[in-house]
């Protein structure tokens, strides 16, 4: 403790109560932004890209923490990855995902209104030579939307 603050206690009363109070604004923003972002993607009819969810958050958060709170919800099983055909990574809401991601439905992306969807139901069937194991898919069919067509 600084000999400033031993004299004077409500000096340093206040400033502990600052440090507190702003260590939980810091927290409570970042627990919105995750909210924020979590509600934005699983509310979401089409896949988000990064790009769009900073749009649609309109200045709630940069771009960084927009990144960091997408991993989380990745490695949370809230969330997936798409990377569409054009290269453009996209992120939509999980059904039945906890740390561990289980799904293997196909991804369909509009050439029109460039929308991607997840086809739920929609499974790829193939068959690998032997001595492959697969750890990830990512299937994307590109075509035209029920909007575009
Ligand atoms: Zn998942
Ligand atoms: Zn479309
Ligand atoms: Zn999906």
């Amino acid at each position: 403790m600084q000999q400033c603050c031993k004299s004077n206690p409500y000096l340093y009363e206040r400033n502990n109560i600052a440090i507190i109070i702003y260590r939980k604004m810091k927290s409570a923003r970042n627990t919105t932004a995750k909210i924020e972002i979590q509600e934005l993607i699983v509310r979401s009819s089409v896949a988000l890209s990064h790009s769009e969810i900073q749009k649609l958050l309109d200045g709630l958060c940069d771009r960084v923490t927009i990144y960091r709170v997408l991993e989380r919800l990745m490695e949370e099983g809230v969330i997936h990855k798409i990377v569409n055909v054009n290269g453009v990574v996209k992120y939509a809401g999980c059904h039945s995902c906890s740390e561990n991601h289980s799904h293997n439905h196909i991804h369909f992306s509009c050439q029109k209104c460039k929308a991607v969807t997840c086809l739920e139901d929609v499974e790829p069937s193939f068959k690998l030579p032997k001595n492959y194991k697969i750890s990830e898919m990512n299937f994307t069919l590109s075509g035209l939307c029920p909007q575009c067509l």
